[in-house]
């Protein structure tokens, strides 16, 4: 049994990103516990308030479709990440490392237009060094429609390197994505249902599947 971490930046990116993965792996007994960074609680004006709340009624809706075990939500400022200390988010993410031992992490990969996700990535990989009794053996970094497709072209780009079937798993990705219908734009969006379903054809296409997602192996440590 697999005990899998998800860290996402903002609720949605976990939906967005592997959904389908995260279902598969729950239909194959692992356990999924989830951590989104930004907006857990909020002293903010009171429409921003509401907004938040919203949101995270559409998270625990999603992650009830999915099974995740458990959410840990944090605090830091949603689009604002960067003006928090690096070590104030990497010590989250090790807090939450240090009680549920995951073996397996997904995130957002590095190259990305938001600057949320590009510092998820950097404090994931950071809480995840490599020290003895480190019980992460394994990354992986996922995609997100209008982050990861909006890295300007002068970037370097996501180049994914492991891909999994998601074809069974569609449809409970697909309800996740309505769970979140208020985070959804109409196509041709690049964040439309229609344009996620796109993208999981265009990765399954990539390797003779019906629907993927795409992951970038960042690590991976063989016992
Ligand atoms: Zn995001």
């Amino acid at each position: 049994m697999n005990k899998v971490l998800v860290i996402a930046a903002h609720a949605d990116d976990e939906a967005l990103g592997c959904a389908g993965t995260i279902a598969k792996h729950i239909d194959n007994g692992d356990i999924v516990e989830l951590i989104v960074m930004t907006d857990g609680v909020s002293a903010r004006p009171e429409h921003i308030t509401n907004e938040i709340t919203v949101r995270n009624e559409m998270l625990k809706a999603s992650s009830k479709t999915l099974g995740i075990s458990k959410i840990h939500q944090f605090n830091f400022p949603d689009n604002q990440m960067d003006s928090i200390p690096l070590l104030s988010v990497v010590q989250a993410i090790e807090s939450v490392i240090g009680y549920y031992q995951p073996n397996v992490i997904y995130t957002h990969c590095a190259q990305d237009l938001n600057i949320d996700h590009q510092l998820t990535h950097r404090a994931v990989m950071t809480a995840c060094r490599p020290q003895p009794n480190c019980p992460v053996k394994q990354i992986l970094c996922f995609e997100v429609k209008s982050g990861t497709d909006w890295q300007p072209s002068s970037q370097a780009q996501f180049t994914p390197n492991w891909f999994i079937d998601i074809s069974e798993y569609w449809q409970i990705k697909s309800q996740t994505l309505v769970d979140y219908n208020k985070e959804m734009m109409p196509w041709p969006h690049a964040r439309s249902i229609d344009a996620v379903k796109a993208l999981a054809q265009s990765r399954g296409s990539q390797v003779g599947v019906e629907l993927a997602e795409a992951f970038y192996l960042e690590r991976c440590i063989c016992l």
